[in-house]
């Protein structure tokens, strides 16, 4: 059989000179400047006729991680066989170009309406969910996408693929394999999004972003141990922005880098007045373990606050260490040198991989809220619960268990042997000031039990 590099360099040999710069090199199709192209001359054929076509943009999901694990040149054989399976799926009016490393787009030129190009999109990926080979080995991937109508004349091609491009990003935060045809709505997301972009570069400048403090407890005594920064911002215009909807897009348009230093410092100068014992847990965000700076950031923020490294814990996901596992081992290594810990937060809701356990040590795991929540009344959650529990008495790490808010949850969580606890249970996230009163008051009540 010949492979499928060697079938699209034949095709390459076929090309003209000419045709050279609106091919794609390695799969031969078309690229970003023939599918603009097309459009352009589409949008001109159209100028007389009121019918509508569409666009999609294809990207796939999470090929960086398999082009790193599989090797270069898997991943250009992947990337060949995404072309060659797109291409055999098109009808003779629609196109499909490269348009980007792992970006595809295609034109349907005889597609009029939304759901006739959910429907073909959809089919085509799952065509591209289908498994691929790579070698003796296999690989799967999905994909994600974002569609486009052409409606009026007054739309010009980059605008078009503008508008796909934008669903494409919507559709992509909202999960894999996700279809999303660009909307009013989509519109409107995007307008709040870059709102909330442009007054978080203004805030971070001006300082106005906080860090509030939310307890983690001993499950039996009730004793503080530990708190967790959060970060809390309030723009005058668009009020309480929760973090879950700044810090994905501080990542997204690289605002989190000056987030952070800027909690980080608000956090360590609050914590420095704590008693010594108690921890100060800070989150880091998965493209900051990319970024080779970091623990020289954290490290002369650490030094310039006078806190020490020793009291410190840091928070990452499992995505964070997906992304670039060689970059955050080397971050987190430089970070562990110097003291600090490092938590596993929210575990059992990423792409959890018990390998990954046994290649990275952890000091402590952090059980997501989901399974905490539903511990009463769910099986499963009960069962996994105590398999972590097990699993991180036997490798010797610490654990929390998350988003405690009844009596009843940590009742349980203490029978199964749940050392740690966080929720608001204990105590919701307050300010800085309300943490210290917090504090003395514990103490306060601690000294009294002590003095009877
Ligand atoms: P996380 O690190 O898992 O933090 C725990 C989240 O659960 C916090 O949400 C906390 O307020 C909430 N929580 C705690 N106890 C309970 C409970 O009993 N019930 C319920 N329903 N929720 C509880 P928050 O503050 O909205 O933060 C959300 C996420 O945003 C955090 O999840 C973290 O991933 C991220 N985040 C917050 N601050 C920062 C930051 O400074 N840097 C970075 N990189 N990420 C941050
Ligand atoms: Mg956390
Ligand atoms: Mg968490």
């Amino acid at each position: 059989m010949t492979s499928p590099l060697r079938s699209a360099r034949e095709e390459r040999q076929n090309v003209g000179l000419a045709d050279l710069a609106f091919t794609d090199s390695l799969t031969g199709l078309g690229n970003s400047r023939r599918f603009h192209d097309k459009i352009e001359r589409l949008i001109a054929q159209r100028a007389d006729d009121p019918a509508p076509f569409a666009i999609a943009i294809i990207d796939l999901d999470g090929f960086k991680p398999i082009n790193d694990h599989f090797g270069r040149r898997a991943g250009d054989e992947i990337l060949v066989q995404v072309a060659m399976r797109l291409r055999a799926s098109m009808d003779s009016h629609s196109s499909v170009a490269r348009i980007g490393a792992d970006e595809f787009a295609v034109l349907y030129p005889m597609v009029f309406s939304e759901d006739a190009a959910l429907d073909r999109v959809n089919t085509l990926i799952e065509i591209l969910s289908a498994p691929y080979d790579v070698g003796e080995r296999m690989a799967r991937l999905s994909a994600s996408s974002g569609c486009a109508l052409y409606s009026s004349s007054d739309e010009s091609a980059s605008v078009l693929i503008n508008k796909a491009e934008t669903a494409l990003y919507h559709a992509k935060r909202a999960g894999r394999r996700r279809v999303l045809v660009y909307s009013g709505e989509i519109e409107a997301a995007a307008k709040y999004t870059t709102h909330v972009e442009q007054a978080l570069r203004r805030a971070v400048a001006a300082g106005e972003v906080q860090a509030f403090f939310q307890p983690i407890v001993d499950l039996q005594t009730r004793n503080t141990i530990g708190l967790e920064a959060l970060a809390r911002w309030t723009d005058p215009d668009l009020g309480i922005v929760s973090p879950t909807i700044f810090i994905p897009i501080a990542e997204e348009r690289g605002i989190i880098g000056a987030l952070s230093q800027l909690i980080l410092r608000k956090a360590t100068e609050a914590a420095r007045s704590w008693p010594q014992e108690l921890f100060l847990s800070f989150n880091l965000s998965p493209s900051q373990l990319v970024d080779q700076n970091t623990g020289l950031h954290i490290l002369s923020i650490l030094e310039k606050t006078g806190f020490d490294p020793r009291r410190l814990e840091i928070e990452i996901t499992e995505t964070g260490l997906m992304t670039d596992p060689a970059s955050a081992e080397k971050i987190i290594n430089e970070l562990r040198l110097c003291g600090i810990k490092i938590s596993l937060d929210d575990f059992g809701t990423g792409q959890s991989s018990l390998g990954r356990l046994r290649d990275m040590r952890f000091d402590k795991i952090k059980i997501d809220r989901a399974f905490v929540s539903s511990i009463l009344d769910d099986r499963p959650s009960e069962h996994i619960i105590k398999a972590i529990l097990a699993l991180c008495d036997g490798l010797g790490m610490e654990v929390v268990a998350e988003g405690i808010e009844t009596e009843a949850q940590a009742d349980k969580l203490i029978k199964f042997g749940c050392r740690g606890g966080q929720g608001y249970l204990f105590g919701k996230p307050v300010d800085a000031d309300a943490t210290l009163a917090y504090l003395r008051d514990a103490a306060f009540v601690a000294r009294r039990a002590f003095a009877r």
